[in-house]
């Protein structure tokens, strides 16, 4: 069944690539396996999957001290893409390669300094509330250019672009507004160079609206059900 579902979703991506005139190679599957067993996992590796993404520092553990150890499995990046409390921040930088998760200065800050405790320069990500809802975590759009730069003073941490999570809506279609929000914002650091490097990853786009979400520039693609379930 993952065969089945990751070339009938390459085939999408595919084609969604096709109408933005962008190259397949720009575009990362992060296949999030929060709630689903080890075996699971093997499975996408197998088929070629080599990013991971959990959202649960607690969930991911097992996993990862599972899979660390089995030499086919070494390429294999994690991703923590549910947010990150800061007593679990220890444990996070100590397994993940990309946070994409960071809504506030001080969780940016207690990354930096848990990372510097081991040595690392850990890559994240800042989540970006592109929608009004009350419940979205994030910080909002015109938050971000400060706390970007706050961040940027941080040593251990490295900025590497924007997530963030479209709102429930009855059709893909209306979720084009809150990616482009997002790449604009991306669009904006990057002129301006708040941040202290080139920010270049756009995290964006699920399994009821990825195909939007590479029409409007995105680099990395968060997928659960459209990996795991038939
Ligand atoms: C669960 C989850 C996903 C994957 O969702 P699907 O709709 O199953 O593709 C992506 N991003 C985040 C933050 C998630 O928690």
């Amino acid at each position: 069944m993952i065969h089945e579902n990751l070339s009938r979703l390459r085939e999408r991506i595919n084609s969604a690539c096709a109408r933005a005139g962008r190259d397949l190679r720009e575009i990362a599957i992060i296949a999030v396996s929060k709630g689903r067993p080890l075996e699971q996992i093997k499975g996408v590796i197998a088929e070629g999957i080599h990013d991971i993404g959990e959202s649960r520092v607690r969930e991911t553990l097992p996993k990862y001290n599972a899979l660390r150890h089995m030499p086919r499995l070494h390429g294999v990046r994690w991703h923590m893409v549910g947010h990150l409390q800061a007593n679990k921040a220890k444990a996070a930088v100590g397994i993940f390669d990309l946070i994409h998760s960071v809504d506030s200065l001080d969780i940016a800050e207690e990354i930096s300094r848990q990372a510097s405790r081991i040595g690392k320069v850990q890559d994240v990500l800042i989540e970006i509330k592109t929608s009004p809802e009350a419940a979205k975590l994030g910080l909002r759009p015109e938050e971000a250019v400060e706390a970007i730069k706050q961040m940027s003073g941080l040593k251990n941490i490295n900025l590497k672009g924007l997530m963030t999570i479209a709102p429930i809506v009855d059709s893909p279609e209306k979720t084009r507004p809150y990616f482009r929000r997002l790449r604009q914002l991306m669009d904006e650091i990057n002129e301006f160079r708040i941040a202290n490097s080139e920010l270049r990853i756009l995290s964006m786009g699920m399994t009821d609206d990825f195909e939007i979400a590479v029409e409007e520039g995105a680099t990395m693609l968060r997928l659960g059900r459209a990996v795991f379930e038939g």
